[in-house]
């Protein structure tokens, strides 16, 4: 029986715009590039800028945070037009919803991107928050509405480059070294896989002991450069479904958030390492041909 993996996209993020000329103006949207996203909405490309930031005395604006590490393009849909509509979405149960169409103040707008990272259509994806400006970590842990945002959210913080003065325009640098960074770990994981999987000429799995033939299965790797654990998706999901970190639900009970390597008993997350997995599979194929 072989686990059906599904791929996730390279990057795909739902962000919030902050207005620099008017710091209480704010927007949502998604994009697979927000560098480049970033640059549209400042009018700085021709191409391709979303009609709500055009409009006249806006402009520029800087990207506050960013949601990411969906599974698929369509769960960052899904996130983007639940965040929007956070007032109608039916992520949010009625009991739980906070503020109405005519009220979004960035107070609401944090407890609602909350709402949403705990809401049971989200909460197993795994998602990851940066947040760019200090004015929005202010918000978010003054918690003015007093949302508890799950434990499995890793926030990342990068004020480094943003006293507001500084920056008269986007963030660009800020933004273009995030998805570089993280594209960077990516890779370092994925070049480490590849060795791991040339110099184990056993290759087996470390729960099942069965062969990872890695032209039959996309073999798992740890995270952890130094530790050789292989695994079968299936086998791995399995076991860290077994936590109780990571318990699995209804919607998708197959499908772990996290779980401890059985070998070193580092931290792994599942959909970056179906990620790298795929990314491995891929490679190991074409090498064969
Ligand atoms: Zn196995
Ligand atoms: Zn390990």
């Amino acid at each position: 029986m072989s686990h059906n993996l599904q791929v996730p996209p390279p990057f795909y993020c739902v962000y919030l715009l902050r207005s620099v000329s008017k710091p209480n103006s704010y927007y949502i949207g998604s994009t697979p590039n927000p560098y480049r996203r970033l640059r549209q909405h400042n009018g700085e490309l021709s191409v391709g800028g979303a009609y709500r930031t055009k409009k006249t005395g806006f402009r520029p604006w800087q990207m506050t945070m960013v949601v990411y590490g969906f599974p698929s393009k369509i769960a960052a849909l899904q996130f983007e037009h639940a965040w929007q509509h956070f007032y109608q979405t039916r992520h949010i149960p009625l009991e739980k919803r906070l503020g109405s169409k005519s009220s979004s103040t960035v107070h609401l707008r944090i407890a609602n991107v909350k709402l949403l990272l705990a809401a049971a259509g989200f909460v197993r994806m795994g998602l990851r928050v940066a947040i760019f400006q200090k004015h929005i970590y202010d918000i978010w842990v003054t918690n003015k509405y007093n949302v508890a945002v799950p434990e499995s959210v890793l926030l990342t913080l990068d004020f480094q480059q943003n006293q507001d003065k500084l920056i008269e325009g986007g963030n660009y640098d800020q933004i273009k070294v995030f998805v570089e960074t993280l594209a960077a770990e990516e890779d370092k994981v994925f070049e480490k896989s590849v060795e791991k999987l040339e110099n184990n000429d056993l290759r087996q799995c470390s729960i099942c002991n069965q062969v990872v033939d890695p032209v039959d299965h996309a073999p798992c790797f740890c995270v952890n450069d130094s530790c050789q654990a292989l695994y079968h998706a299936e086998c791995w999901a399995n076991d860290m479904l077994k936590d109780s970190e990571s318990p699995a639900d209804s919607t998708s009970p197959m499908i772990p958030i996290k779980g401890r390597c059985v070998e070193c008993t580092k931290l792994n997350w599942w959909w970056p390492t179906v990620k790298n997995s795929m990314r491995v599979y891929q490679h190991s194929n074409q090498a064969i041909k």
